[in-house]
């Protein structure tokens, strides 16, 4: 029987790498909502909109549309009113400005109504911050991610090494804190920990271990 599987926590604690590897595990669709909010924030940084003006906000929002394919060797690959915005949606200077846009009510509520469709048919592994929360406060089965942010940030670096973008260890750390910060403390859906959600703090934990967890609590 699939099931919704809720992933929510930290930034850069393995969320989306544990998520996609579940899914892929366990047949599962897995869909990435810190790229739906990086792909709105890459658009309003591209079209100049005014974080203030709600009839830009809502404007823009009418001509987004955000969608998810694979590549030819099956990666998942964010697209952007038709263009593959993959590469862009993960550099820095997004990363600095998603959780203020990610605040703005009117985005959160155009992005959770598409979350919810994409999930009607189960079978779905979706990571965020307010998925368990919010999304899906039905889910079978929530789990929270958390990791020492010094890790995180080592992690990070690595990931966006490989890329060969070459960022500072202290920016890294300091945009994860940021981040942590604003998408805890915001007025609209904070990220939390709910109840009945089960704690993975990956801190120790290898990618493989992580997945394996997951795929455990799946089949409880
Ligand atoms: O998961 P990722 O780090 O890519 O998410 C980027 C940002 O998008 C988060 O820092 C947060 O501000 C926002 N976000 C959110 N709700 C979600 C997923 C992401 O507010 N469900």
């Amino acid at each position: 029987n699939k099931i919704i599987i809720a992933i929510d926590g930290h930034s850069s604690c393995g969320k989306s790498s544990t998520a996609k590897g579940a899914a892929s595990r366990l047949d599962y669709t897995y869909i990435d909502t810190g790229a739906m909010y990086r792909a709105v924030t890459l658009y309003f940084h591209n079209h100049h909109i005014s974080l203030s003006n709600d009839k830009e906000i809502e404007e823009a929002l009418d001509a987004i549309d955000i969608e998810f394919r694979k590549d030819k060797l099956g990666k998942s690959l964010t697209v952007l009113n038709g263009v593959s915005v993959e590469n862009e949606i993960r550099k820095l200077y997004i990363a600095n400005k998603v959780s203020e846009v990610s605040a703005l009510p009117q985005v959160r509520h155009a992005m959770v109504a598409q979350q919810r469709k994409m999930g009607q048919k189960k079978g779905v592994v979706m990571d965020g911050r307010d998925i368990g929360s919010v999304v899906f406060p039905d889910a079978e089965l929530k789990i929270f991610m958390t990791a020492d942010p010094v890790v995180r940030a080592h992690r990070r670096q690595a990931e966006l090494m490989e890329k060969g973008d070459l960022m500072s260890f202290e920016d890294i750390l300091e945009n994860l804190k940021k981040r942590d910060y604003l998408d805890s403390t915001r007025k609209e859906s904070p990220l939390i920990q709910v109840p009945d959600a089960e704690i993975i703090d990956t801190s120790h934990m290898t990618l493989e271990e992580q997945i394996e967890l997951v795929c455990i609590l799946a089949d409880e």
